[in-house]
């Protein structure tokens, strides 16, 4: 399925691995952008063919140059250009006449700052893309390979050599944030197979270099940045490739805080923005977002030494109680466990260490003073062999003779053979600094902060295991063909029935237009109901005093009556009323919230967490994408803060299969609505032991006149 070396090129060989590169606007002059680049290429022992094009000059560095593209003695497989941005069209136009197999435009000002730059980038795509020239960028900082030996790229970061190389490859949306984080990375021992940073993404894009990585054999983790998916259904199915390469993909994400805010009609909206919706679908297609960038790096750096393993219990080794005792508390904090050690590790430190620093954590500090001059080597080894520990947690302090020390836990950590992840955290400054060098002399990444190491070890505990196939869910065979398509903005009564036409069970419902109306609807439906003020211009009912519950007979319905029209006039002055409903007063242990949107990259999704009066206290709500399936609906449900009702926790289980079902059925109504901008609610799916019922719902489908309350 992908292109292994040998066989036939990946579409971007070319770019990646090119065989010759024309640098246009090469120089010696080290304030611009062409002559670094220039100097980089060399620099870094570059293999290929360099031509150097400048007019001006005959030779530079030592290499013969060319006046133009048009002067090269043969087509270059790849350019690069950092020119003002008027020059660029002309010459990727050159470039693609030429036969260049792919580009590389480092100038920025094109989408990346407005309509006009935009049409211009278009325009450029396409001049090059009839030739069947590839673009990287533009407003990028190229490319830099180590395992190509190919260096596109003008960052200081660069001056140093040779580059290390991890088999870690890395794609990001930000240049300034791919040479910073091959700077940091080197400090520590870790370098990158293939590094490319894709700016604008005007032709290539994250997930082409993605694709490019899975393929490539020396690549074994792939760490992206991401500003914003160009195309969702291609970030799916190269999710899966990964998957199924078993190439552990990870991913920062910036915008997490752009939660959508259109709180005016569902909650929604309000709880689950698109950053949400990215989690969710990451979380699915087995991607593993993570917060901080550098904590991706040592995450991608473990993965690549140990292997895709499960971690959950930790063992910590540590230089005082004062880091163990923090480290511990992160641990735990995070969900992870603090490994009990086996017997056998015990008695082996119960002859090393005096008591009490024999446990985990396990302080270095606490040695007993005949124990053996390796003991930190000894320990940690022990540590990594213990079948209840999955992996380490080395909170480094000041301490004597710290390089001693990490050579010793250099060491140790080499020297096992379970392919456990060890985290080293080097707390000190300066005086870390030779412990620091030691580690990285022997094979051992770290990182200064706690929290980095503890943000990695918990990415890790949470990646989804191996793959369940992703299989299409199965439409329920009593459910219509076809959701209306028409754009409405359905009120509570309509709404329930849009929805028990999806068979989502839904309480009666009777509006009245008199009071004596009123008194016989609740005869009708039987004592106790609640009465609901029925108004298009109310969209929360309750919050302008139009719904009132208990009503046990015909005097209360009178009395709820004047109420419910008194309060709701007080509250929304100008509030046409249309009725009162009359509904069944439905029991029950859980109130849900049961939503849907239309996400504008993903699609229809369904977003389920704790309704009612909790909406806003627990915003931990769960998304699917609709149409979902019973068992991923099921799975999630139990990752739910109040999974633990649902459950029966000190009491009859709730009817979780009837709430699953309900789930599933509202996911095939929005994937119904899906080719539309809609939203609905349920709110709130009213659950009890034996059923579950929508007491309260709206929807609107496209884009109607907000009503608002
Ligand atoms: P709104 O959300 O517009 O304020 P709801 O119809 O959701 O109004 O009613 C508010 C609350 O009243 C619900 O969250 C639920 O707790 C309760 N409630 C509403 N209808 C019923 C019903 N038929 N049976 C039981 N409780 C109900
Ligand atoms: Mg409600």
């Amino acid at each position: 399925m992908t292109a292994q070396s040998g066989h036939s090129p990946h579409a971007l060989e070319a770019l990646m691995n090119p065989r010759s590169v024309a640098v246009i606007g090469a120089s010696e002059d080290q304030t611009k952008f062409g002559g670094r680049l220039y100097r980089m290429l060399l620099h870094h022992g570059y293999e290929g063919t360099v031509y150097p094009i400048n007019p001006g000059r005959d030779t530079l560095f030592g290499l013969k140059t060319h006046a133009s593209l048009q002067a090269l003695p043969a087509a270059p497989d790849m350019v690069v250009l950092a020119l003002p941005r008027d020059k660029v069209k002309d010459q990727i136009a050159a470039a693609a006449e030429r036969g260049a197999k792919g580009g590389i435009i480092i100038t920025a000002k094109f989408s990346d700052a407005g309509p006009e730059g935009a049409a211009i980038e278009r325009e450029i795509v396409e001049i090059a893309r009839a030739k069947g020239m590839r673009l990287i960028g533009p407003n990028c900082l190229g490319l830099i390979s180590a395992a190509n030996r190919v260096v596109l790229c003008s960052s200081p970061v660069l001056e140093r050599k040779p580059l290390p190389l991890s088999p870690i490859g890395l794609v990001s949306q930000s240049g300034a944030l791919m040479a910073t984080l091959f700077d940091r990375a080197w400090d520590r021992g870790i370098g990158f197979t293939h590094g490319v940073s894709v700016g604008n993404q005007a032709d290539i894009e994250l997930c082409d270099v993605v694709d490019y990585l899975i393929a490539d054999p020396r690549t074994r983790v792939i760490c992206t940045y991401i500003e914003g998916i160009k195309d969702a259904e291609r970030f799916v199915r190269t999710a899966r490739k990964a998957r199924a390469a078993g190439k552990p993909w990870l991913a920062v994400k910036a915008g997490r805080t752009e939660a959508g805010s259109k709180a005016a009609f569902s909650h929604t909206a309000s709880i689950a923005g698109s950053h949400d919706v990215l989690a969710a679908v990451c979380r699915d297609e087995g991607v593993t977002l993570l917060d901080d960038p550098n904590a991706m790096i040592l995450l991608a750096a473990e993965l690549a030494r140990v292997g895709e393993r499960p971690v959950r219990r930790i063992g910590i080794f540590t230089t005082s109680g004062g880091g163990g005792a923090l480290a511990a508390d992160a641990v735990s904090a995070h969900g992870l466990e603090l490994a009990r050690f086996t017997a056998t590790t015990e008695a082996a430190f119960a002859d090393w260490y005096s008591p009490g620093q024999a446990q985990n954590p396990v302080d270095v500090g606490g040695r007993k003073s005949e124990a053996k001059a390796d003991l930190a080597r000894a320990t940690v080894a022990a540590l990594l062999d213990d079948a209840n520990t999955d992996g380490l947690l080395l909170p480094i302090t000041t301490a004597p003779d710290v390089p001693g020390l990490c050579a010793q836990i250099a060491d140790g950590v080499q020297g096992e053979r379970g392919g456990k992840p060890a985290f080293v955290v080097m707390e000190p400054g300066k005086a870390g600094d030779g412990g620091r060098a030691k580690l990285v002399e022997g094979g051992v990444t770290y990182t200064d902060t706690l929290g980095e190491a503890v943000e990695a070890l918990t990415a890790w505990a949470t990646r989804a295991p191996a793959a369940d196939a992703a299989q299409a869910p199965a439409r329920p065979g009593d459910i219509p063909g076809q959701a209306p398509a028409a754009a409405a903005t359905l009120n509570e009564s309509d709404s329930k029935a849009l929805l028990a036409q999806y068979g989502v069970p839904v309480g009666a419902d009777l509006t009245a237009a008199s009071v004596e109306q009123a008194v016989q609807h609740a005869r009708s439906l039987g004592y106790p109901v609640v009465m609901k003020i029925v108004s298009p211009d109310v969209v929360h009912k309750s919050d302008a005093g139009g719904v009132r519950l208990d009503i046990q007979d015909d005097e209360a319905v009178a009395a709820a009556w004047r109420r419910i029209h008194d309060d709701v006039r007080k509250a929304v002055p100008q509030a046409r009323i249309d009725g009162i409903s009359i509904q069944n007063q439905a029991r029950g242990k859980l109130e849900l919230i049961v939503g849907a949107r239309r996400d504008p990259q993903f699609g229809p999704v369904v977003v389920v967490g704790a309704g009612g009066i909790l909406v806003e206290l627990l915003p931990t709500p769960l998304i699917l994408r609709a149409p979902a399936a019973p068992e991923a609906v099921k799975r999630l449900l139990q990752t739910l803060p109040v999974w633990p009702i649902l459950a029966g926790y000190r009491g009859t289980p709730l009817a979780v299969d009837a709430v699953v079902d309900a789930i599933v059925r509202a996911s095939w109504l929005a994937a119904d609505l899906g080719s539309q901008d809609f939203e609905f609610d349920i709110n709130p799916l009213i659950v009890a032991a034996d059923r579950c019922v929508a007491v309260d719902a709206r929807i609107r489908i496209g884009n109607t006149e907000e009503t608002s309350a």
